[in-house]
Parts: structure tokens; sequence; C-alpha cells
């Protein structure tokens, strides 16, 4: 399986800036280390020129979607109209739309389920906050995220359209790194869930990491097992923080 290095954009960049990056891009691209794969989930506004400048050779993602094929839902994007964009991916039950955004596990499953369902493939992100870990209850909070989130998807659901990012709230955007124990930890007990719960199918699909990854830690975190990529939000936001990001060996 090879390494998925994707890049959240978060609600950064107009269209000048994003039209410069994805060129850059598309460059690094073309000579990629063999065992990777490159992701980029852009704001919805920027999905178009990326798409036109990647030309296909990085995978493309909104960073949200609302599950219903069209209709009176004001603000919202469907699936379908990222596919249209030129999107194969999409981000669901980030954690900034959990706590900004109000988004509940009953919610993020019926996204995860219809945004399968209408061929996007889904990475889906969880993680505990502190208080919870704190309080003992990684395992509790990761298993109802995943049992919640994933409670309409069809255990036939492939292992290439469905992916898991592990990111522990406490560490995204504090430029606080879980540990390499931390991590263990939390993806040894996502993959037993998938392995559960996908009984053909869980031992293939990706686990990410994701919370201040940089060029200098990816190294160490990309070696740990049962991490199949990262997840990349501030470090990605120049071309060339993200391009070490994506070449880093593995350590
Ligand atoms: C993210 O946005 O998913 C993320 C992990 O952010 P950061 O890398 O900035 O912690």
């Amino acid at each position: 399986m090879k390494l998925l290095m994707a890049a959240n954009w978060k609600m950064f960049k107009k269209l000048d800036e994003a039209a410069l990056y994805s060129k850059e891009l598309a460059k690094l691209a073309r000579n990629l280390p063999p065992d990777r794969e490159v992701a980029l989930f852009a704001p919805f506004t920027s999905l178009r020129v990326c798409a036109d400048n990647l030309g296909g050779s990085v995978a493309l993602g909104g960073q949200n979607c609302y599950p219903a094929a069209e209709g009176a839902f004001t603000g919202e994007i469907s699936p379908g109209m990222l596919l249209d964009c030129g999107c194969s991916h999409v981000l669901v039950g980030h954690s900034e739309r959990r706590a900004i955004l109000g988004e509940n596990d009953a919610f993020i499953g019926k996204k995860c389920a219809f945004a399968l369902s209408a061929g996007l493939q889904v990475l889906l992100c969880i993680g505990e906050s502190l208080e919870e870990r704190d309080k003992g209850l990684l395992r509790a909070v990761l298993e109802r995220q995943l049992g919640e989130d994933l409670a309409a998807v069809p255990e036939t659901a492939s292992a290439q359209n469905l992916s898991v990012a592990y990111e522990p709230v406490w560490a995204i955007g504090t430029g606080r790194v879980a540990g390499a124990p931390d991590i263990l930890e939390a993806h040894a007990l996502i993959r037993a869930f998938l392995e559960r719960r996908f009984p053909d199918r869980g031992k293939m699909m990706r686990i990410l990491y994701g919370g201040s990854v940089k060029p200098e830690n990816v190294a160490e975190i990309i070696a740990l097992d049962n991490v199949n990529g990262v997840l990349v939000g501030g470090a990605s936001l120049q071309i060339d923080g993200f391009s070490r990001i994506v070449r880093a060996p593995v350590a």
C-alpha cells in the first residue's frame, strides 16, 4: 500500500495563490518516490483551478460535503458537485467541523455513507480531545466515532474508497505532535476496529496521522506501524514545506 501524503489547505488561498501552488504541485507529482501518492484538499472556490493544473496527477478533494444529491440546502455542496469539479476525494468529520460547526457523529455518518455511494473516496477524520485523553477515554472515543461515523457504510466498501485520519484534537495546529507511542496505540486501535467492521478489507484501509506534521518530524511518523500516510494542515500551505514532507525518507 502506498503512503498517502495529503495537504489540507483549510480556509486559505485565493485563486491566484491556488493556481501557483497547484502548478508547482503538478511538477512535484511528476517525480514522486515510488511508495507515495499525494492528495490535496482545497477550498471549494479553488477546486476547479486546481483540477485544471493538476490534470489528475494528484488526487483532489473537497473539505466537506452535504449528504444529498441536490436540494434546498443553502451554502452546501453535494458530492456530485465535487465530482463535477474534478474531485475524487472528500474529507469528512474534520475536528474543526465537529468543534466549530457543531457536526455530530450522526451527521458525519450520513455524510460518509452518502459520499461513498455517490462515488467519492472518503477520508474520515477522528480523534480525541486532551480532556478525553486525560480521562483515559481514548479507546472509547475512537470506537464511538468509528462506530457511529461508519454505521451506514456497507461491509463491502472497498479499501481504496475509505481511509481514516487519526488526528488528536490537541495536536492540530498546536505545534504539539503526538509521540510515537500515542500514534502506535491509536492506529492499532483503529486498525483492529476496521478489521472487525470490514473483515476482508479492513487491513488494507489506509490510516493517516494528522496533527502538526512538519518536514522535521514526518520521517519518524511514516515509519510507524499502521501509519499509511499523513494529513497536513499548516505545513502544507507553502509548497516548499509540503514538497519536503512528500519526499521525506522513511526513518
Ligand atoms: C489538519 O488540518 O488536518 C491538521 C492536521 O492541521 P495541522 O497540520 O496544522 O496540525
